[in-house]
């Protein structure tokens, strides 16, 4: 009795945080595979904010030495981030996405541990989490077009760039795309035909990652040699939907992606997709040579080609900006145009988060409260 406890409070402790903790019986079963009930008791008290390990001793009542340790263990797990700034390093507990979705699999390492949770772990997205989470009006992240495809360059915003993004970093990191892992190691799905070390961070995010065994540490060219790779594998680039951009940089494919994948197989009425970019295909009919390819690399299935009448039909509609039929067209036909208005891109993280819990019904300042210690 007291071992269901434990889970159920880290449930709960999950339930307070931004993107909640849907689905309690899945992710009991997942909480009990990675967690003993005394892990599960502690990690039920740290908080989504991060405090110093002195703080949180003094709060939680357990010796510094004792708590650190078990700190910087739950960060080698990918459990908990570990931000440090010059000598001065804090703690908070990651949420279910860094937690299932990424961390576990930014190694590339298929072992026992592994193999067991990925099949649980895209039940647990595909039935209970991702429909919830993807049925949100603000959307996690943001398509941005592939490099160079739009024509017109002075419509691009520093936010719009997934290689000026890159200026705002000093540090630079790569791991494996957790949706792809996940779903190789999985024996109900094929292998995914995209490379999966393209999933690119930076500063706090990358350096903790680095220090924790579970990135690579590159330079700022080979990150552009990844986008580049990327790119002309038919991967999507995918930034965090703020003007700030986040820490991240995506490299999304079709068949696996969480954003992409929920686009083409979720029912309505969930929201789908990446969150457009501020772009749309343009196709200058005089260079087409009608050869279909377009359509045959858009990710989501915003263009069709009827090969006997050599017919493109575009559904403007769905197209998300990405860019990706630009650069691979061989008559470069295709350009970027700015559409029309501005997207309503939250300002930060912090706006993203008020937008999100003010959509769950939540207010702002009452979740801080229940997120502080
Ligand atoms: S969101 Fe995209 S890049 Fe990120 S882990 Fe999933 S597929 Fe990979
Ligand atoms: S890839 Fe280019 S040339 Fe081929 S159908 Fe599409 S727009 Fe036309
Ligand atoms: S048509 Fe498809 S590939 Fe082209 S920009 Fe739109 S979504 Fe991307």
């Amino acid at each position: 009795m007291a071992e269901k406890d434990s889970y159920q409070k880290l449930i709960d402790h999950h339930n307070k945080w931004v993107f909640g903790a849907p689905g309690p019986n899945l992710l009991r079963e997942l909480f009990e595979i990675i967690f003993t009930p005394e892990e599960a008791e502690l990690l039920s008290k740290i908080p989504f904010m991060p405090y110093k390990a002195n703080y949180l001793s003094k709060k939680l009542k357990i010796p510094v030495e004792e708590l650190t340790k078990k700190l910087d263990d739950f960060a080698q797990r990918g459990v908990v981030f570990r931000y440090q700034e010059g000598k001065r390093v804090r703690y908070a507990h990651g949420d279910l996405i860094l937690m299932f979705l990424r961390t576990p699999w930014w190694t590339g390492i298929d072992d026992e541990l592994n193999t067991k949770l990925a099949p649980l772990v895209n039940k647990y997205y595909e039935e209970e989490f991702g429909p919830e989470f993807m049925g949100q009006t603000t959307i996690a992240m943001r398509a941005v077009p592939v490099n160079q495809t739009v024509e017109d360059t002075r419509t691009i915003m520093p936010y719009d760039d997934v290689v000026k993004h890159l200026d705002h970093f000093e540090y630079y990191s790569v791991s494996h795309c957790g949706c792809r892992r996940r779903h190789n190691i999985d024996p109900a799905y094929e292998k995914s035909k995209y490379p999966t070390e393209t999933c690119l961070h930076f500063d706090a995010l990358g350096r903790y990652a680095v220090e924790n065994n579970i990135s690579r540490e590159i330079t700022k060219e080979e990150v552009k040699e990844i986008l580049k790779q990327a790119a002309d594998a038919g991967l999507v680039h995918g930034l965090e939907n703020s003007i700030d951009g986040g820490v991240t940089i995506c490299n999304c494919d079709p068949d696996y992606c969480l954003y992409l994948d929920s686009m083409l197989k979720m029912p309505d009425p969930v929201p789908k997709g990446l969150q457009k970019s501020n772009y749309i295909r343009e196709i200058d009919e005089e260079k087409c040579i009608k050869c279909g390819l377009c359509a045959k690399v858009c990710p989501i299935e915003a263009l069709e080609f009827i090969k006997d009448e050599k017919e493109l039909i575009f559904h403007a509609e769905k197209c998300m900006g990405c860019g990706v039929c630009a650069y691979k067209c061989p008559k470069g036909a295709i350009n970027m145009k700015h559409r029309e208005g501005e997207a309503d891109i939250p300002e930060s993280g912090m706006e993203f988060g008020k937008r999100w819990l003010t959509e769950r019904g939540r207010e702002p300042a009452k979740f801080i409260q229940e997120n502080s210690l």
